[in-house]
């Protein structure tokens, strides 16, 4: 893809330059990107100016701008475009570089063996898909190999079995799903990555997937051009199931609850009242709200490839955390693998382990089952 490409793609001749993106970036207010300014270069001069390493790798793609933009467009998408050309000219850090090539080489970012991606669930008895089952768990990178987020992945499982779901795994089959590796701008793995993915569905007459991770759900639905797969966050998995009866959590849990809502399920898809759901079906739950919740959420900072690139400044994840303290809440619920990696790490640096605890909402439901 070439400059003009850029241009005609995402349509930057109809920007007016209002700054309305910019004003709405959240990492604007910490660093110096300006996407609104990348896009007059683009569209107006023809060309990228030098700009600070790592700046372009700084937005999250969190979707902020292009809900706010008044000529709907999505600048985001316009900074993905721009990362693959960069990235195709070799330019980029030793970090991003590493992360790529685990995707090709083992089928994860995280520079982990294929062979060890089962290790979550080495005593947990849960079937590979061929064994015969309705549903696929896409497990994701990080909840596979990242052992906090595997208490994710256990607990919807337990959740899954108590409603006699009939689902299974891929194991050490299942690839990474290529959401970060299209963020940060390599088109070609990506491709490859959705080619292979789309085999493997096919070979197993896959047609129904749940993932936890909202990059993995909106990669899935949104991205793969597969029209004919049916993709489902666990948050509304969950939410059907409390529905239909399947599951009534049987324990209460006197707990003050504030929940927050990733970008990539809230802003990127409109999903907002089933985590809800799922957090108030729980007896002596408190569940309190954020000022900025829904579409108006803060950004943890872990999508668009950010959790292999480092920002220096304070971190956004840090300003929630204490948001949550100040709010009262003695538990911080989220939905999203990297909200509970960026969150969780907040909570420390910010010293308030003794007063917050980040959890899932499928760990917050599995507490009180049985
Ligand atoms: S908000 Fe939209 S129209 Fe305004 S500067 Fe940004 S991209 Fe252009
Ligand atoms: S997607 Fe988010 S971080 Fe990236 S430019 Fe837009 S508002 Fe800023």
């Amino acid at each position: 893809m070439n400059l003009h490409e850029i241009i005609q793609k995402n349509s930057l001749l109809e920007c007016i330059q209002c700054g309305t993106c910019t004003g709405s970036c959240p990492v604007a207010k910490k660093t110096s990107l300006n996407v609104r300014k990348y896009m007059r270069e683009v569209s107006v001069l023809g060309r990228l100016a030098i700009h600070p390493p790592n700046e372009l790798w700084s937005c999250t793609t969190c979707s902020t701008c292009g809900i706010r933009c008044p000529r709907q467009l999505k600048p985001y998408e316009f900074l993905i475009d721009v990362r693959s050309i960069v990235i195709e000219s070799g330019e980029v850090s030793p970090t991003i570089r590493d992360a790529l090539e685990s995707v090709y080489m083992n089928g994860n970012p995280w520079g982990r063996i294929r062979g060890k991606r089962v290790e979550w669930c080495r005593d947990l008895n849960v079937k590979h898909f061929s064994q015969g089952a309705n549903i696929l768990y896409h497990v994701g990178c990080t909840t596979s190999y990242d052992t906090r987020v595997q208490n994710v992945a256990r607990s919807l499982v337990a959740c899954l079995n108590l409603a006699n779901i009939d689902f299974g795994i891929l194991g050490g089959e299942e690839n990474c799903c290529g959401s970060e590796v299209y963020c940060m701008g390599e088109k070609g793995l990506f491709e490859y990555l959705m080619e292979e993915n789309i085999k493997l569905f096919d070979k197993y007459e896959i047609r129904q997937i749940i993932v936890n991770c909202p990059h993995g759900f909106d990669t899935f639905k949104n991205r793969y051009k597969q029209r004919d797969l049916e993709v489902w966050h666990h948050s509304q998995f969950l939410a059907k199931l409390i529905d239909n009866g399947k599951i009534s959590p049987a324990k209460s849990l006197n707990k003050v609850v504030i929940y927050h809502d990733p970008c990539y399920l809230g802003k990127r898809n409109n999903i907002f009242e089933e985590p809800r759901k799922v957090i108030e079906s729980i007896n002596g739950v408190k569940l309190l709200e954020f000022s900025r919740s829904r579409s108006r959420s803060v950004c943890c900072e872990g999508g668009g490839g950010r959790m292999w690139v480092d920002v220096p400044g304070p971190r956004l994840a840090e300003i929630r955390v204490k948001e949550a303290v100040e709010a009262g809440a003695e538990i911080l619920a989220v939905a999203c693998p990297f909200c509970l990696l960026t969150m969780e790490d907040a909570v420390k640096t910010t010293g308030n382990e003794e007063k917050i605890r980040v959890m899932d909402i499928a760990e917050l439901l599995a507490l009180t089952l049985t």
